[in-house]
């Protein structure tokens, strides 16, 4: 196919953010119904979902001060469920230009949390030899009773998939915060691992 116009999305303008205050794009994946909508806009506010990336979908961006260091992250709450098994463009696109990954499953619902295990496998595979960091979310901690995934399970996982994990309500606006908070600090981990 054509090729895409280098902009800001594509993913060759990722290595170089300017020092004084980095910009990083995260990619929320997971399945539909889980809260990626629902946690990116607690992050950035909803006046400011006008943001649209190159593919149509929704791109929020926002400054955030963290560890006494400002940061831009532009988050893409861009992915769709598969197709007939039919790997599209978007899909394979959000694979391709993150800086790093936070993989969203409900608590409530055993299927998102095998479906946030291929997720991971199939980032893997897309990005080889890169060590990208990856956050496991298990989000509707606050719907206590219909919980079928436990937070141990959710670190299991997480420690066997070498990604870090969190439990978060967007309903309480519980951990929310720290999510992307994390997603920062891990970044900046592996930015120092390889200069030194
Ligand atoms: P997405 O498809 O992954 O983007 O999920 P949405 O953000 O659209 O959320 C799907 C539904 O779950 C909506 O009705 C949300 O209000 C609800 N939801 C999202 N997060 C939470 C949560 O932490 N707790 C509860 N109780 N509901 C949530």
């Amino acid at each position: 196919g054509a090729r895409a116009p280098r902009s800001s999305c594509s993913r060759d303008s990722s290595g170089s953010p300017s020092l004084r205050n980095p910009r990083y794009r995260v990619v929320l994946l997971g399945d539909p119904g889980v809260g990626k909508t629902s946690l990116v806009n607690l992050f950035a506010g909803v006046q400011e979902r006008d943001l649209l990336d190159q593919h149509g979908g929704a791109a929020y961006e926002r400054r955030l001060t963290v560890d006494g260091e400002e940061t831009t992250l532009l988050v893409l709450d861009t992915w769709e469920p598969e197709q007939r098994g039919e790997e599209s463009q978007r899909r394979s696109h959000c694979l391709q230009v993150g800086n790093a990954y936070i993989i969203v499953y409900s608590v409530t619902d055993r299927d998102s949390f095998e479906s946030a295990s291929e997720l991971r496998i199939q980032l893997r595979r897309a990005r080889q030899a890169e060590d990208i960091p990856i956050i496991l979310v298990g989000n509707k901690t606050d719907l206590v009773r219909c919980r079928e995934v436990s937070e141990e399970e959710g670190q299991a996982c997480a420690a066997v998939f070498d990604c870090k994990f969190i439990e978060t309500s967007a309903a309480l606006q519980h951990n929310v915060a720290e999510l992307f908070e994390g997603v920062v600090r891990q970044i900046r981990l592996r930015q120092g691992g390889k200069k030194s």
